[in-house]
């Protein structure tokens, strides 16, 4: 159920951060750019906690990363909206996609996936094939069992794939996409899902991943642009095969420029990058940050 139904035409607009560690200015910069577009096209800007990850993700970074963006004086329209609230709706389509013959049951530990990602290379003397995360492309082992009738206990821990081959069977390859920029024109994308082959619509210990929880939050909260950093782009493929298998609307697309530390390297919480939290303690103001930041 829509969180917060849009009034009828007007543009949907939502930040999704992860609450698995502290913001630091590459979240803010995403946010900017939501709240900035947002307000220029006169639409409402959401906010939605991608807390999938039980693990990582825990209440207390829930709470530093709504003061965080409450501190950088950003405001959200209607309620926040959590993923972990919502495994119902996701577990819904997943049955749906099941009944479809679309997802199947993988087994395969990462250390499986890399071992014959490798073999295929060696086998056809090429790279690895890789999906364009840099992640070695899953062979499809378990596809092959599955088809085959199955010989594993279905109750041993496994993700859900998503047989890429059967979605695009079903829905066609004419899959595109409007990516919009901040004037209003749209140019249309070709999407290129075969790049990510059979991607995990299931984790082994939450019913969804990212992929599926994005799509279907989107939907259900109406959303009409999303805006997001480049590091996503490529995601968006599969995002709208999704869309077009489980009938849902395929919002348009902004996709921002990354913010790059001393060497190079997009910041990511994984390395460390200087949280907003470790800025605002070194006496850093909203303003400052805003201003750094081309939003002044
Ligand atoms: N939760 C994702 C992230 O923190 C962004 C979600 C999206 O824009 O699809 O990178």
């Amino acid at each position: 159920m829509p969180t917060s139904p849009p009034a009828s035409g007007q543009l949907v607009l939502r930040f999704a951060p992860s609450p698995n560690g502290r913001l630091h200015l590459g979240h803010a910069l995403s946010a900017l750019t939501n709240e900035r577009l947002a307000r220029t096209m006169d639409g409402r800007l959401l906010l939605r906690i991608e807390d999938i990850d039980r693990e990582r993700c825990t209440p207390a970074l829930d709470v530093a990363l709504r003061e965080d963006l409450a501190w950088l004086g950003i405001a959200f329209d209607g309620d926040v909206r959590r993923q972990s609230e919502h495994f119902g709706e996701y577990r819904v389509a997943l049955e749906d996609l099941r009944r479809r013959s679309l997802v199947y049951p993988c087994f395969c530990s990462r250390q499986e996936v890399r071992a014959a990602a490798a073999a295929q290379a060696a086998a056809s003397g090429k790279p690895w094939p890789t999906d364009p995360d840099g992640a070695p492309l899953y062979s499809g082992t378990c596809r092959a069992t599955a088809l085959g009738g199955g010989t594993r206990e279905i109750e041993a821990p496994h993700v859900l794939r998503l047989d890429l081959e059967r979605a695009l069977a079903a829905v066609g390859e004419d899959l595109a996409y409007g990516v919009f920029d901040s004037s209003g024109g749209v140019t249309r994308v070709v999407a290129q899902p075969r790049r990510w082959g059979d991607v995990v619509l299931a984790r082994k210990d939450v019913p969804t991943s990212y992929h599926l929880a994005v799509v279907l939050d989107d939907a259900l909260q109406g959303v009409t642009h999303v805006v997001r950093g480049r590091d996503l782009e490529a995601a968006t493929d599969i995002h709208v095969l999704l869309q077009r298998l489980l009938g849902l609307p395929t919002p348009l697309y902004h996709f921002h420029d990354l913010l790059a530390d001393a060497e190079g390297r997009k910041l990511a919480k994984s390395r460390g990058s200087e949280s907003l939290a470790d800025l605002m303690a070194q006496g850093l103001t909203p303003d400052q940050i805003r201003r750094d930041l081309g939003f002044g």
